[in-house]
Order: structure tokens, then sequence, then C-alpha cells
């Protein structure tokens, strides 16, 4: 039979945050006490303002198409937040509304990359930036930081990156999976980069409201010179614990990009679901005083992770400044026990002490875990319980 896989399918592997999510789910199914640290995703229940949203939307019938980028509400909706968070004037079609940032991020991917395109990605990364840049044809250049720098990158390692090829520069901050915030010294030293450059910049703010101690967010579109060069992604999973909703949005002067991505979305899922998107119009016009009381349990979370992981002999961890993830240094037990790298620390802490995490190596770190916080504090105790006897274990091998 012919080879029926095209390469580009054949090469992409799937996404390990998810990957992790349905081992952790099987084994739940099969009675298996499993810790979650797992994919990233709020535990709280949606808002019930929210969920209201959506029933009243289905009980008026809005159960047929809405346009392919998203309602006018919607993307008004999401232009007041700008407007109000951050001073960013956008209207409506400056906005294009996906089936989650994800999304957004995909067609972002697909509208601007030619083959050989290249695409710059700061490690750690997400795991999905470099598969999406790869699926559209592109190359991802990866910059790699310390951890002794808190993860920030020099501008001098950016700027040696940067080819006639390059066409634009990835940002996540408050950064998944180190939960690091970019300095404003940073984010200005590298407007003057893409300036000189001509780049363009995809700025992934999904963690923007999930910000600790009190720090104020600087969206890149707000750095000066920088907002006809940013495409701005977002989304309601995170902020409005809205994950299974399948709402996000991109934001973007350019008016181009606002075409080709609404086209991209025409010819492939259409909308976004009609119902979730009456329910994001809610989430994101409606009081905000959920976002800071959920923040606020995620700090409390954040300093008991930290304190924790520190405290187990071999492991150590930056203190996060955002997001909902403890980037975990193991590099101490690599070596140790036919542990070879973070597949199989991650693979041994499941296996035989049933705690789900993350490995480093497809965020670009084979000397990192992923721990999500985003879970109950009973359940972080009993999680790093187990981690820390199993680190113990390897440790006295
Ligand atoms: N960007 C980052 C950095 C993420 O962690 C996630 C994970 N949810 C997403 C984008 C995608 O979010 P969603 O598709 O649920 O909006
Ligand atoms: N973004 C979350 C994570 O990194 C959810 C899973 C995913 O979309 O990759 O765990």
């Amino acid at each position: 039979m012919k080879k029926i896989l095209s390469q580009r399918a054949g090469q992409l592997k799937p996404s390990a945050t998810l990957a992790i999510a349905a081992k952790e789910r099987e084994l739940k199914s099969q009675g298996v006490d499993v810790i979650g640290f797992g994919a990233g995703e709020p535990d709280f229940p949606t808002p019930e303002r929210i969920r209201e949203a959506a029933k009243r939307s289905l009980d008026r019938g809005e159960t047929f198409y809405t346009p392919v980028g998203g309602t006018v509400e919607l993307k008004k909706a999401v232009a007041h937040r700008f407007l109000e968070d951050y001073g960013l004037e956008y209207k409506p079609e400056n906005i294009v509304v996906s089936c989650g940032a994800k999304h957004s991020l995909y067609n972002i991917f697909q509208a601007i990359i030619d083959p050989g395109d290249e695409i710059i990605c700061l490690a750690p990364y997400w795991v999905s930036y470099p598969e999406m840049v790869a699926l559209a044809g592109g190359k991802p250049v990866i910059v790699e930081t310390s951890e002794k720098k808190l993860f920030e990158p020099e501008i001098e390692a950016v700027a040696k990156r940067v080819s006639a090829e390059t066409k634009a520069i990835v940002l996540n901050y408050p950064s998944n999976p180190t939960g690091v915030m970019y300095s404003t010294e940073f984010l200005e030293q590298l407007a003057r980069l893409v300036e000189a450059n001509d780049l363009m910049v995809i700025s992934d703010e999904i963690y923007d409201k999930l910000l600790f101690d009190g720090r104020k967010y600087t969206p890149f579109a707000t750095v000066p010179g920088m907002k006809s060069r940013t495409v701005t992604v977002n989304g309601v999973s995170k902020t409005y614990a809205m994950t299974g909703l399948r709402i996000g949005y991109l934001a973007t002067d350019n008016v181009e990009i606002v075409k080709a991505t609404t086209n991209i979305q025409s010819q492939s899922t259409s909308n976004p679901c009609n119902t979730a998107q009456a329910a994001a119009v809610e989430a994101l016009s409606g009081p905000q005083s959920e976002v800071v009381e959920m923040r606020g349990v995620f700090e409390r979370r954040r300093d008991m992770m930290t304190e924790l992981v520190n405290q187990v002999p071999g492991l150590s961890m930056i203190k996060p400044h955002g997001a909902f993830y403890a980037f975990v240094n193991i590099s101490e037990f690599i070596g140790k026990k036919g542990v070879s790298g973070s597949s199989d620390l991650a693979g041994y802490l499941l296996e035989k002490h049933h705690v789900a995490c993350v490995p480093g190596g497809p965020f670009g770190s084979d000397d990192h875990i992923r721990l999500s916080f985003a879970t109950k504090k009973d359940i972080i105790a009993e999680g790093m319980k187990r981690i820390r006897s199993a680190c113990a274990e390897l440790s006295n091998g």
C-alpha cells in the first residue's frame, strides 16, 4: 500500500501535556489513586454567572452558525478588556475569535509561515510552539536561557539567532512552563531588535491575569512602537476556568493577519461554538472579582509548592512570578538508577509513585519536570510526599 501519511503528519509529536493528561485519566479509570500534576487547567468550576449566560443563550435558540471570526458582541467584549485593563485600543475588526488560544496560535503560524521561514522561540517554551511552526512548514529557532538568570533571555543571544529568514518571535510571559515574567528592560530591548529587523511578535498572554505578589502586567503591544508589530493571543481558559469551552482570540492592528486567519478558519473549523462564545461574553464583560479570588488561591498554592519542592534534597525550583506551574530542576537525579532524562523520571514518578507530571524535554529542557499546582492543597501535600520518597529511593539506590 502507498505511504498514506504526509511527512508533516508523520513527524508531528503529540502534545506532551495532553498525553500526560490522557495517561492520568486512564489510570484513574482503572481505580489507581493518581496525583495529577499534569496538564495545566484550573480545578475551579466555571463561575456560575458564566454558566448561566451559556444556558440563557441556548434557551434563546442561539444554536446557529455565527460569523466565522466570532460574534460582534464577543469581539466588543474582548476589545473592552484590552481597553479597560491596559488602555489598548482595538476595534472588533482587529479581533479574531477561535476555538482556544491554541487554535489562534495555529491559525497565525499557518497565516504567516512560508516554507523555510524561521520563528524564534525562547526556551523553555510551551510544548506546542515548535510543533505548530514545523507543521506550518517553518523552522523553529530556539534561543536558550539560563535558570540562574531566571530564564530571562539575553538580548545578544536573541539577536544572534535573527536571520534574513526570521519572521517573528514568540513570547509567553508569565511563562508556561517556568512561571517567570520578563523585565521591562528586556521587553524594551527586544522591541528595538524587532524594529531594527522588521519582525513581528506573537505574544501569548494567556496567563496575564495570573501574576502574583502584586506585579503589574505589561502587554507587549504597550511597549513603545510595538502595537503595530504585535499579534496578541489570549483566551478565557485559564482566567475564567473555562478550558473545555474552547474560546481564545487574537488581536492585532495588522488587518492582513486578521483576514488571513479568518479565511483559514472559514475553510477549517468555521465559527467557534456559539454557546461558548455567549459564555465568553459574560466572562469578559461581567464583574471580574472571581479572577482576583482565583489568583489569590493560586498564589498560596504557589508558595506551598515552592517550599515543598525546595525542601526535597536534590530538587530545586525558582519561585514562579505567575501562571500555575513549578518547573523543577531534576539534574541531580539524572544518571541515577537508569534515569537518563526527564521522561524517565516522569515515567518513574507516574508508574511507581502514581504522580503525574510533564517531562521537561518537550518544553526544551531535559533537566526539568513540570508540576502543575492548579490543584488543591491537600493534593499538593500528598503529591509532594510521594515525590519526596521517590527521590529518596533514587538517591539511596
Ligand atoms: N498558550 C499557553 C502558554 C498555554 O499554556 C495554553 C494551555 N492552555 C494555551 C496557549 C492554550 O490554551 P487554550 O487553547 O485552552 O485557550
Ligand atoms: N496548556 C495546558 C498545559 O500546558 C493545557 C494542555 C495544553 O493545551 O497543552 O498543560
